[in-house]
């Protein structure tokens, strides 16, 4: 979607710290982080939210975890703690409408969440 900030930074027409590619997801630290380490986790296709996903993105949804849990592992987070959200849609916080998981951690979280 030429509008959509983060198919954008796929497509590289805006800059982002990559620290993370493979065929179907990249990650990048966030540009406003909410802890010491805030790592974004979005596929390249654009989909706008956890809500616009059918079970045929099952593999996808997988890879995406599966390289949160390494983004934490190379962030060195995984001893202190480490937090993987997805705000979904407007009452929850989200702003970016193309599916994405926030991976915080190097701080200490409440729960419930805020
Ligand atoms: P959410 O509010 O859950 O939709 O999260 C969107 C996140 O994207 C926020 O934490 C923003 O700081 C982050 N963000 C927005 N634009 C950029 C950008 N160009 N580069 C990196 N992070 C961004
Ligand atoms: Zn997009």
């Amino acid at each position: 979607m030429a509008e959509c900030i983060f198919c954008q930074i796929v497509g590289g027409a805006i800059p982002a710290k990559k620290i993370y590619e493979d065929d179907q997801v990249i990650a990048f630290d966030d540009m406003n982080p909410q802890a010491r380490v805030h790592v974004l986790v979005i596929p390249k296709r654009h989909l706008g939210s956890l809500d616009d996903t059918q079970d045929s993105d099952g593999a996808l949804l997988g890879q995406l975890m599966i390289v949160c849990a390494k983004m934490a592992r190379e962030r060195g987070i995984v001893e202190s703690g480490y937090r993987v959200v997805a705000n979904t849609g407007r009452g929850a916080g989200q702003t970016v409408f193309h599916l994405h998981w926030h991976v915080l951690g190097g701080r200490s979280f409440e729960w419930p969440p805020g």
